[in-house]
């Protein structure tokens, strides 16, 4: 079988043919059906989180059960899974609370089964998974917790991207901020997750949703998600301007799509006394931002982060695939250029110029 292996930092993937062994105990075997091309990805190929390599890349997809190893129960061969990045050991404080993305139960290395071991390999040497799933192949060996059987009548690369950037965008909003109809909210940055942050304004009746980005041709496709009001952060200053929109007061909700210095002091002075600011999109490790604990207070503003929209995948991700099918979650359109496993690294080289909202690998 294929997989797109990262062997060294800023290097393209290598697509070449690996070993893979069957599912053990609580683990399954999944035909990869579609896997989308992340900034999350993007992070470990150029460096931004120094990961141990040599690794399969990809965490956003959908495919069909395969194989199933001891004990397991939740899926079976024929099923339609999305993966969920995060495991759910069911157990622990987290899970035990409902907040199962902080999901502590297991400690083995997150690249890898949740004993520790490997399931994939090349030229003898063991080839870890991203997020314990590893996606960018035509076959995955992973803990079964993490997959999410869904209705089959779900078109593929439509399902891929309910694994990262749906759920994390749209649960932004509905989870983590728990926006309320008429609220007025500030986007930064209009790729697959700032978009689904903007569409998740529309679906909780957001009155204002001004989105804003570098790329004019973002900016169209926020309009089309549901953006209200779109400024170009090139040309325009979006705090002023976002100030102008709202009165002179400043948003209720302010989202950062992007994660870095400035889009995180951007958001914290975008929204208004009270209002809270939302850190969705993934820095780099290494960047640090200096707010002011003063006007913190003064202000009574409000910081938080999201991981993985907040959701709950085994409650959510069927939920928003429901919604999908009833025309209420815009997902064709987010599915700019599909790509077969073999132009992987185009589909990078699309991604890091902005020309696409999603891009999507497909398999046979
Ligand atoms: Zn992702
Ligand atoms: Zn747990």
């Amino acid at each position: 079988m294929k997989a797109a292996v990262l062997y060294k930092a800023n290097e393209p993937l290598q697509v070449v043919d690996v070993q893979q062994e069957g599912p053990r105990a609580g683990e399954a075997r999944v035909k990869v059906k579609a896997a989308g091309i992340c900034h999350s990805d993007w992070h470990i190929m150029n460096g931004d989180w120094p990961l141990p390599l040599p690794m399969v890349l990809g965490h956003e997809a959908a495919g069909i059960v395969d194989e199933v190893g001891a004990g397991v129960t939740n899926v079976k061969p024929g099923d339609h899974i999305i993966f969920s990045f995060r495991p759910h050991c069911g157990r622990c404080l987290y899970c035990s609370i409902g907040r199962t993305i902080l999901c502590d139960g297991h400690s083995s290395p997150r690249w890898g089964l949740l004993d520790g071991s490997f399931r994939m390999r090349r030229n003898g040497e063991d080839l870890r998974q991203m997020a314990r799933i590893g996606t960018f192949a035509e076959s995955v060996v992973c803990p079964a917790e993490m997959l999410v059987p869904i209705r089959k009548d779900m078109p593929w690369p439509q399902a891929a991207l309910m694994g990262c950037c749906v759920p994390t965008g749209v649960g932004a909003v509905m989870s983590c901020a728990k926006v309320e109809a008429g609220a007025s909210m500030l986007v930064v940055g209009c790729g697959g997750v700032g978009l689904n942050v903007v569409q998740g304004g529309r679906l909780v009746g957001a009155e204002k949703i001004i989105a804003a980005d570098l790329l004019d041709n973002k900016l169209a496709y926020a309009k089309e998600f549901g953006a209200t009001h779109t400024l170009n952060a090139s040309r325009e200053n979006v705090v002023e301007e976002v100030r102008k929109l709202t009165g002179g007061r400043g948003v209720d909700y302010a989202f950062d799509a992007i994660g870095g210095e400035a889009t995180t002091l951007q958001i914290l002075d975008a929204v208004r006394p009270g209002g809270t600011a939302v850190i969705v999109g993934m820095a780099a490790m290494s960047v640090r931002a200096p707010i002011t604990p003063y006007m913190m207070a003064l202000q009574e503003k409000c910081i938080k982060g999201t991981m993985y929209g907040s959701v709950r995948p085994n409650i959510d991700f069927p939920r928003l695939v429901n919604l999908y099918m009833d025309g209420r979650l815009k997902i064709d359109e987010l599915v700019s250029r599909t790509y077969p496993l073999d132009e992987i690294n185009e589909g990078f080289e699309y991604l890091t110029s902005g020309q696409v909202a999603r891009g999507v690998v497909v398999f046979n």
